[in-house]
């Protein structure tokens, strides 16, 4: 679904990224660790086309390769102002909707909001401001605006960092639930290893370059595991 080879990142004289090469099979949860600093959301920016780099990256559907994809993403940790007076149904307005946000929203448009927030369980959650969700509710209301249009590939940076332990359960539940009944890829990052074996078909560990990669076991007992994280004093 997504391929990336010999990836270089040099933003000045130094070198973000070094030769990096993975692959995201269709359908799969694929989930990018390692120490703060290690290029993860340089990684992330290349594939979206916001960070210039050199190398290859490269999408395919079965039977149509290169075709243009649709890239659903959910940055790291935006901030909204708690005082904002923007409401959910304001942020997907102004999304979706050439219409100024605040003559209101027409019914109609009310309706594809409410569409759009189901996909995530969030009907109830169209009237609340933005800066007065949890890290949970916000992470869903976000993840519903990356599903519309609905993506071929999502890529999430530190979806669950903010978000409590019952609400990253809920989290990861979900976006399980949306990669199987929408059949598309996850990209994420993250720092919360408790998980991996459970969700992740595939956990690559990044510093720079490509550490180790493979299952969650396979990485997470691994000796690069220990160094990479034991030497940097990482998240762990
Ligand atoms: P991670 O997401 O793994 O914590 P990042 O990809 O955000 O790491 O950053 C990797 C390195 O690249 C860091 O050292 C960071 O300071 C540097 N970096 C990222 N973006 C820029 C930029 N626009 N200008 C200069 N340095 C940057
Ligand atoms: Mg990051």
């Amino acid at each position: 679904c997504l391929r990336i080879q010999n990836l270089s990142v040099k933003i000045g004289n130094e070198t973000i990224l070094n030769n990096v090469g993975l692959h995201v099979h269709c359908g799969e949860m694929v989930a990018l660790i390692g120490p703060n600093g290690a290029g993860k959301s340089t990684l992330l920016k290349a594939v979206l086309g916001q960070q210039a780099y050199n190398g290859v990256i490269s999408f395919s559907t079965p039977g149509q390769r290169h075709r243009k994809m649709i890239i659903g993403y959910v940055p790291q940790s935006p901030n909204f102002d708690p005082g904002d007076p923007i409401t959910v149904a304001d942020l997907f307005a102004c999304c979706m909707s050439k219409r100024p946000t605040f003559l209101g929203l027409s019914k109609k448009m009310r309706n594809n909001v409410i569409s759009c927030l189901k996909r995530v369980h969030g009907e109830d959650l169209i009237d609340k401001r933005i800066g007065t969700l949890s890290g949970g509710e916000l992470q869903r209301v976000l993840l519903a605006l990356a599903l519309e249009p609905l993506p071929n590939i999502l890529i999430l940076d530190e979806p669950l960092s903010g978000v409590d332990v019952e609400g990253m359960q809920t989290l990861m539940d979900m976006l399980d639930e949306i990669r199987h009944t929408y059949d598309l890829s996850i990209l994420m990052t993250t720092h919360d290893f408790g998980m991996l074996n459970t969700y992740a078909d595939q956990v690559i560990l990044i510093d720079r370059d490509i550490v180790c990669q493979g299952t969650a076991k396979e990485v997470l007992e691994s000796d690069d595991f220990r160094r990479v994280f034991h030497r940097k004093g990482g998240a762990i």
